[in-house]
């Protein structure tokens, strides 16, 4: 046990008091953060639209001290919340006012690497891009690859089931997670799936993937490792606007090719990022670019890049730019997996919209979405995973400006009603959190939602692991308002 500190600030009533004595026991005075600073950083995730005071933060080392803190939770009957790296853009980690923050941070152990039967072992809070950089030298790599690698964990990836710009080719986390070691939120430790990627029964690893922190706290993670393809081609397709580079995506897809990535990038996205230090050298009067990466044997991949460039020139493309390099398909990447970052500088909030819609749907959709940001007077950007129809509608806002906010909020809701109606979903990789909770509706009736709302209480009974996230607190009234889709919110006694 570390050595002994006094309390950074005084528990706000007896019950807090035990509680936060009690976490001190367990992870020692340095890894329970009290101080309104620490409250204040831990209030939300990369969603600022709204932020909560949890009562306390803990920084466990291990799976018995995470057990021993929700044991305590339980106890004590105290909510709280997993988080990882804290970048989650659905509200995932938001605490509830009064909560305790379990953060995995200092998990970041790679327990163990087997190259032979390509999987690794490793603790939650392990970041993303440091297991690829750890098992390169194998000739392998970890494939879902989130724009936010560089910091993102791999616990809060199997919490939100993450993609990435590979996800058209390599799928997403659950695709890649075999087994994991839950700690439930009475405090037992539970092991799911096998490390042969074949387990008898339920597919409770399916079920845990995607949770985004409901049902248990990850304290393990085994995932399939890939075999580094022995050859790219990356391409950077200049557009005069957006629905021809989506054009392009289609002429692709559709012609049997598997693209690593398909990503386009408008010209909102490219301005912000030209300006900014993530500046990669694109064309500030082009409408859109679209990078597309092939990756395979090398053999074949000098067909594909000239069909690829075939289809390019018959869709109109501006110009195209074939990286010559590693350091220049670094440059094409640096614009995609900068992009938040660059549009982020532009005010003092982001909102980062996540939805998917049918890909042949996706220019009509495009153009009814900017109509929406245009006719709520707001600064809206795209930046999508155009092989995988998943759209990121961008805001840039200041949420101190009340009226702004409650264009933000509008225009959000108008425009997952859009991608709903076109036969889209809610959320591609952000996940439901507490951003989306009440538009569940929108796509799963009564029955369904009791469904879900079953398994989780079977599993987190009184309801204390990450309140209030993915369940709806209100219910849509679809049949009243077909024509709106629903949404005339009733307060579910
Ligand atoms: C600039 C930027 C780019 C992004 N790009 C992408 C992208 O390309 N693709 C994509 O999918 N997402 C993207 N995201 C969203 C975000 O990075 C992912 O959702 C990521 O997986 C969150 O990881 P985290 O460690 O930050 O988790 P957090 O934000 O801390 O938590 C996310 C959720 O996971 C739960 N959780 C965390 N750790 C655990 C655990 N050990 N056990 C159980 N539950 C846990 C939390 O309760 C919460 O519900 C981006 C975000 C940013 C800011």
């Amino acid at each position: 046990m570390p050595g002994v500190r006094p309390p950074q600030e005084a528990p706000t009533s007896r019950s807090d008091a035990e509680l936060i004595a009690g976490l001190r026991r367990i992870v020692g005075n340095e890894h329970c953060l009290t101080r309104p600073e620490d409250l204040f950083a831990y209030g939300c995730d990369a969603l600022t639209l709204d932020a909560q005071r949890p009562a306390a933060i803990v920084l466990p080392e291990s799976t018995e001290q995470v057990a021993s803190a929700v044991a305590l939770c339980a106890y004590l009957q105290r909510p709280f919340v997993p988080r990882g790296a804290g970048t989650g853009l659905s509200g995932g980690a938001h605490p509830t006012p009064g909560a305790v923050v379990i953060s995995l941070t200092r998990m970041r152990r790679i327990l163990s690497i087997d190259a032979d039967d390509r999987i690794a072992i490793v603790q939650p809070g392990v970041v993303n891009a440091d297991l690829s950089a750890a098992v390169a030298h194998h000739g392998l790599f970890y494939a879902p690859d989130p724009s936010s690698q560089q910091v993102c964990t791999i616990g809060g990836n199997v919490a939100e089931n993450s993609g990435g710009p590979h996800t058209l080719k390599y799928g997403t986390t659950t695709d890649h997670v075999i087994a994991l070691e839950i700690v439930l939120p009475s405090g037992d430790v539970v092991r799911v799936g096998s490390d042969t990627g074949f387990a008898a029964g339920y597919d409770l690893t399916g079920v845990a993937v995607g949770s985004e922190g409901t049902l248990g706290i990850v304290t393990e993670v085994t995932v399939r490792l890939s075999p580094i393809p022995e050859a790219v081609e990356t391409l950077l397709a200049i557009f005069d606007d957006v629905p021809s580079a989506c054009r392009l995506v289609g002429r692709i897809i559709e012609s049997g090719m598997v693209p690593a990535s398909l990503e386009v990038i408008d010209r909102r996205t490219i301005e912000a990022v030209e300006a900014s230090v993530y500046r990669a050298g694109l064309p500030q009067d082009a409408g859109a670019v679209l990078i597309i990466e092939l990756d395979g044997a090398a053999c074949e991949l000098q067909a594909q890049l000239e069909r690829v460039r075939a289809f390019a020139y018959e869709e109109g493309v501006r110009g195209l730019e074939v990286a010559r390099d590693d350091a220049e398909r670094a440059r094409f990447w640096r614009a995609r997996k900068g992009a938040f970052g660059a549009l982020g500088r532009l005010a003092p909030d982001l909102y980062v919209h996540d939805a998917v819609v049918p890909r042949t749907k996706l220019p009509e959709i495009l153009e009814k979405i900017c109509e929406i940001g245009d006719r709520h007077r707001l600064r809206l950007s795209n930046v999508f995973h155009a092989g995988d129809g998943n759209l990121h509608p961008n805001i840039s806002f200041d949420r101190r400006d009340p009226d702004e906010l409650a264009r933000v909020i509008e225009a959000g809701r108008e425009i997952l009603e859009l991608c709903v109606a076109a036969g889209g979903v809610l959320t591609g990789e952000h996940g439901v959190g507490n951003e989306k909770r009440d538009y569940m509706g929108l796509v799963f009736d009564d029955v369904d939602l009791d469904a879900m709302r079953r398994l989780r209480d079977v599993w987190n009974p009184d309801g204390l692991c990450n309140p209030d996230k993915i369940m709806p607190t209100t219910r849509p009234c679809m049949e009243s308002n077909p024509k709106a889709r629903g949404y005339d919110a009733v307060p579910i006694d």
